[in-house]
C-alpha cells in the first residue's frame, strides 16, 4: 500500500432512484476508510446528459445520509477539489483530451452511427464480439485535413496496444489478465464534446487525489482502458477493489423486477437505517457465526476487503426482516422507539401532503384510519382477488393496465403528479378505455378500496418502489402475463 493518505470516492450516476446497491458501495469505502483514518468524496458521475436528474442526485444524497454516511467533500458540502458534479468539469475533461490526442494516444473517430451499427452486425454474424475496427487509426493526413476542412463530427478513441496484455491487479481478485486485442478502443469523448465516463472517471480520480478505487465488479472489464490512461498520462493508478455485485435469491443480478432496490422503499417500509446497514455489513464478514447484530464502528473495526466473499451477496429479504425486527425490540428503549415512529412517518414532511388529501373527505377525524391505512402499510390487506375483481372491466383489460402502468413507471425519468397522471391518461387512451375505469383499477392496486384520497397525489406520495410492488402483487393476484401476451400488449404503446 502507498504511503499516500488514503483517499477514497463513491461515484454514483443519478440516473434515477438511490440504489441499495450504493449504499452496499458506499458502506464498504466507508469501512476501509475509517479503519485507515483516511478522507472521502461524494462525486456526482452525470455524464449521461440525457438519464441524469438534479432530483435524482438530490434523492441520492439523501438517502445516504439517511443511512448515516458522510463525506469530506461533495457538491453538498464543497472542498478543494471541486466541482464534484462531472457536468461542471467539461473543460477539463476537453483539456485532458486533447493532450491525449497531441502525445498519439488517443485518435479522432469519424465513423458515423450507420457505419458502425452495419460494423457491429457484420461482427456479431461472424461470432466475434463487437468492437470498434480501427478505420480512423488508419486514416492518412490528407484524409484526416479533408475531414477537419469539412467539420465532420467526430469522437475521441482510445489508442490500445496491438499486442500483448494487460493486468489488472484487484486487492480481492489477484491479478486479471486481459489481452490488448481484445480490449475495445473506447470513445473517450463524444461528438457533442461531452466526455465518457471512462475519461472523466479517470481524470477526475487523479485530479482529486483517490488512492483507493472500491466499486462494482461490472467495472472490471472497463479497469484495463483506466490503467491505460493513467500510463498515457504519467499518473500512478489508484488501488483496485472490485466488489461482488448484490444478487437476488435465484442468483441474478439484483434486480427491482424480483426485489425492492430503491433505498426509499426501504425507509417507507419502515426499515431502520442502521438494520440495513447491518444487513449489508454481514457480506464483508469473516465468519457466519457468532452475533450478526453490529454497529458501523464494529464494522469498521473488524474491515478485510479480504473477507468480501466473492461468490455473490444474495440480497435475502427474510434475513433483513429478522435483523430488523431485532433492532426494533432489541436496541431501543420505549422513547428511542416513539421517536423511531415518529421519523418514519408521523412527522409533518410525511402527514402534510397526507393530511391534505384527506381534509374534505371526512366527517369525523375517526374515519381517518380507515382512509389512510394504505400510507403506513407496505403490502396492502385490501388488495385481495375478490377487491380487485370488483372493478368493472375485463380481467385481461385490468391485467394490461397493471403491467402496462408499472412499466411506464419504471421508465418515468421523473416522479411527480404530472408524470403519473400523464401515464394512466396514456394507458387509458392507448387500451382504449374510459379514465375513470382504469382509475377504478388503480384505486384498487393502490388503496385496496375502490375509492379514497386522489389518487395521482397518493401515488406520489408512496413512491415509486412501494407503488412496484403493490402492481407486482395486484399483477400476481390476476396473474402474470406470459412472454407473449406481455410483447403484445407493450406494443399497444
Ligand atoms: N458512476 C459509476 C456508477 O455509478 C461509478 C463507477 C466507479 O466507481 O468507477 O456505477
Amino acid at each position: 500500500m502507498s504511503d499516500r493518505m488514503i483517499k477514497t470516492r463513491i461515484a454514483p450516476s443519478p440516473t434515477g432512484d438511490p440504489h441499495v446497491g450504493t449504499a452496499y458501495i458506499a458502506l464498504m469505502n466507508h469501512c476501509f476508510t475509517k479503519k485507515h483514518g483516511g478522507k472521502s468524496i461524494l462525486r456526482i458521475e452525470d455524464t449521461d446528459q440525457v438519464r441524469s436528474t438534479r432530483a435524482s442526485e438530490d434523492m441520492i444524497i439523501k438517502s445516504l445520509r439517511w443511512l448515516g454516511f458522510e463525506w469530506d467533500e461533495g457538491p453538498d458540502v464543497g472542498g478543494p477539489n471541486g466541482p464534484y458534479r462531472q457536468s461542471e468539469r467539461s473543460e477539463i475533461y476537453t483539456e485532458h483530451a486533447q493532450k491525449l490526442l497531441d502525445d498519439g494516444n488517443a485518435f479522432k473517430c469519424y465513423c458515423d452511427a450507420e457505419r458502425l451499427t452495419n460494423m457491429r452486425k457484420a461482427q456479431m454474424k461472424s461470432g466475434m464480439p463487437p468492437r470498434y475496427d480501427g478505420t480512423c487509426l488508419r486514416l492518412n493526413p490528407e484524409d484526416h485535413a479533408k475531414h477537419e476542412a469539412e467539420n465532420t463530427p467526430f469522437v475521441v478513441r482510445l489508442k490500445i496496444p496491438v499486442e500483448g496484455k494487460c493486468i489488472v491487479h484487484d486487492t480481492i481478485r489477484g491479478d486479471i489478465e486481459f489481452e490488448w486485442p481484445e480490449v475495445d478502443m473506447q470513445v473517450l469523448m463524444k461528438s457533442d464534446g461531452l466526455p465518457t465516463y471512462h475519461l472523466a472517471n479517470v481524470v477526475d480520480d487523479h485530479l482529486m487525489g483517490i488512492t483507493h478505487v472500491m466499486r462494482g465488479e461490472e467495472w472490471i472489464s472497463s479497469a484495463p482502458k483506466h490503467l491505460l490512461l493513467y500510463q498515457y498520462f504519467g499518473w500512478e493508478a489508484p488501488v483496485l477493489t472490485h466488489l461482488p455485485l448484490l444478487r437476488n435469491l435465484d442468483k441474478s443480478k439484483l434486480s427491482k423486477r424480483k426485489n425492492p432496490t430503491s433505498i426509499l422503499y426501504f425507509e417507507r417500509a419502515g426499515y431502520l437505517p442502521e438494520a440495513l446497514i447491518n444487513f449489508l455489513g454481514l457480506f464483508a464478514r469473516a465468519s457466519s457465526e457468532g452475533e450478526e447484530m453490529m454497529t458501523i464502528d464494529d464494522m469498521v473495526k473488524d474491515f478485510d476487503a479480504n473477507n468480501i466473499s466473492l461468490g455473490g451477496p444474495v440480497f435475502d429479504m427474510d434475513k433483513l426482516d429478522w435483523l430488523n425486527g431485532r433492532y426494533l425490540r432489541e436496541n431501543m428503549d420505549s422513547e428511542e422507539f416513539l421517536d423511531k415512529v415518529k421519523t418514519w412517518a408521523l412527522n409533518d414532511e410525511y402527514l402534510k401532503p397526507i393530511a391534505q388529501m384527506a381534509q374534505t373527505r371526512i366527517t369525523k377525524l375517526s374515519d381517518l384510519g380507515d382512509l389512510l391505512s394504505f400510507f403506513f402499510m407496505n403490502r396492502i390487506e385490501g388488495q385481495t382477488q375478490e377487491n380487485l375483481r370488483q372493478v368493472k372491466l375485463e380481467e385481461l383489460t385490468q391485467r394490461q393496465i397493471y403491467h402496462l402502468v408499472l412499466m411506464q413507471f419504471d421508465a418515468a425519468a421523473v416522479w411527480d403528479k404530472e408524470t403519473i397522471e400523464g401515464i394512466l391518461r396514456n394507458t387509458a387512451e392507448k387500451l382504449d378505455i374510459k379514465l375513470k375505469f382504469l382509475i377504478q383499477a388503480m384505486y384498487v392496486a393502490t388503496t385496496g378500496s375502490m375509492q379514497s384520497v386522489p389518487l395521482f397525489d397518493a401515488i406520489t406520495h408512496l413512491g415509486r418502489d412501494i407503488m412496484r410492488q403493490r402492481l407486482r402483487h395486484a399483477i400476481e393476484l390476476l396473474g402474470a402475463p406470459t412472454k407473449k401476451e406481455a410483447k403484445a400488449w407493450e406494443e399497444l404503446l
